[in-house]
């Protein structure tokens, strides 16, 4: 295949049919499928050839590939692109985090550059105390043509979280403020695109449960989400186990962010409310993956092997019942690195019983109509950004199948990947 053909500038049009194609959305793929587009936007895409004036009065499509897949850019929902989360030496994660915040942004700008690779469009950031994200976020929206490439990034600056209290590493503290309100004004003054909670702590892995009371109980969220909402943001929820979990879909919260020891009922609430809900497993299979090196003995690895087969039963069920699954690899903590590791995560939840369909839409579609991102992308459909992954690999039959060499359409430049 010509691969330079496929790049565009200007409002040249490319005329593609492929064997299937994946929009983001629909459980059923298109066979045959045509796409039209240029640099800026997806003006076709469907069963049918596109009307004759949208393609300048050419009768058949400029390349045919039979054998290729076409997909949208994947969405990696859940990332601290503050932090190195390949490493595993607690000491030297601890050391890198001691850097000025300039030069944590530094190599935060070399991780988002290294993200198209990996066929990344775009990222929610979850948090970080040294304005990194809040940066590249506005790098994103304030970059000029020619610039260097790079996804979409979006952020809500400083985590909330209480003083004391798990979250001192990517928050700042609620005391800070004079009132829940004020403290949500303060982070949409910094430039916050959204808001990130920490209402509970995390995993005691060694008891194999949330051992700790929630930070926030339910008033406190409910001002919190209140306060964003009128300032037009999204909430989003770090919450593990069940009493904290409990607190955030009371609060009417958009995601619950990890969500482990979640409930059955606790799923139909939030099917019912449509807060849809971000399962990182990545963070937690790594700890088993490396037990040895991260110093857990048999129990606790016993432990941890329980939570993720609970984890999948309830990613099973919450498909199940209708509530919108969102993919994120919490990328930045320990072991979880930027860009492969989320197609691990996306392996994962296959590995869990969700077919590799679901498990694109969540990395896609999902995100795209649920996370009231800025601008529209994730889906292949007219008027979404020419963000694409074109692939002769088949990830219908297999996620890990992304990880395979394949094309990075991004805005009329063509990128390769590999994971
Ligand atoms: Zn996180």
């Amino acid at each position: 295949m010509d691969t330079e053909f496929l790049a565009c500038s200007g409002n040249t049009t490319r005329w593609l049919q492929v064997g299937t194609l994946i929009d983001g959305e629909s459980r059923t793929p298109v066979t045959d499928g045509h796409l039209v587009f240029d640099a800026g936007s997806i003006l076709h895409a469907g069963a049918e050839a596109p009307a004759p004036d949208l393609v300048g009065g050419r009768s058949a499509p400029d390349l045919v590939l039979p054998h290729h897949t076409l997909l949208p850019g994947l969405i990696e929902a859940h990332a601290h692109l503050f932090l190195r989360g390949g490493e595993l030496d607690p000491d030297k994660r601890k050391s890198y985090l001691t850097q000025s915040a300039e030069m944590l942004l530094t190599q935060a700008r070399r991780r988002i550059a290294a993200l198209l690779h990996s066929g990344i469009i775009a990222v929610r950031d979850a948090g970080d105390k040294d304005g990194v994200g809040l940066a590249l976020s506005k790098a994103y929206r304030e970059r000029k043509t020619g610039d260097p490439l790079m996804p979409y990034i979006d952020s809500p600056g400083a985590a909330i979280h209480h003083r004391g209290r798990y979250g001192g590493f990517m928050g700042s503290v609620i005391e800070e403020h004079a009132s829940a309100a004020d403290c949500v004004a303060a982070r949409v003054a910094a430039g916050a695109d959204r808001i990130k909670l920490i209402p509970t702590s995390i995993i005691n892995f060694k008891k194999g449960r949330v051992t700790a009371k929630p930070q926030m109980d339910a008033p406190r969220l409910r001002d919190l989400v209140a306060a964003a909402n009128r300032h037009g943001r999204q909430t989003f929820a770090h919450a593990s186990g069940d009493e904290g979990i409990d607190h955030v879909i009371r609060a009417g919260i958009d995601t619950v962010e990890h969500g482990y020891f979640i409930r059955p009922d606790q799923l139909d609430l939030m099917a019912e409310k449509n807060i849809a809900w971000v399962p990182t497993f990545a963070p937690v299979q790594k700890q088993i993956d490396h037990a040895e090196l991260m110093g857990w003995d048999n129990d606790c690895l016993s432990n941890l092997k329980t939570i993720i087969a609970n984890h999948q039963k309830s990613l099973i069920y919450a498909d199940q019942i209708g509530v919108t699954i969102i993919a994120g690899s919490d990328a930045g903590s320990h072991g979880v690195s930027h860009g492969a590791d989320f197609i691990y995560e996306l392996e994962l939840m296959e590995q869990a019983g969700l077919d590799p369909i679901k498990v694109i839409n969540t990395a896609t579609g999902n995100s795209a109509n649920r996370l009231a991102f800025s601008e529209p992308f994730g889906r292949i459909k007219a008027g979404c950004k020419s963000r694409m992954i074109l692939t002769a690999h088949r990830p219908q039959d297999t996620v890990s199948n992304l990880r395979k060499n394949q094309l990075c359409l991004f805005d009329g430049h063509v990128i390769p990947t590999s994971n």
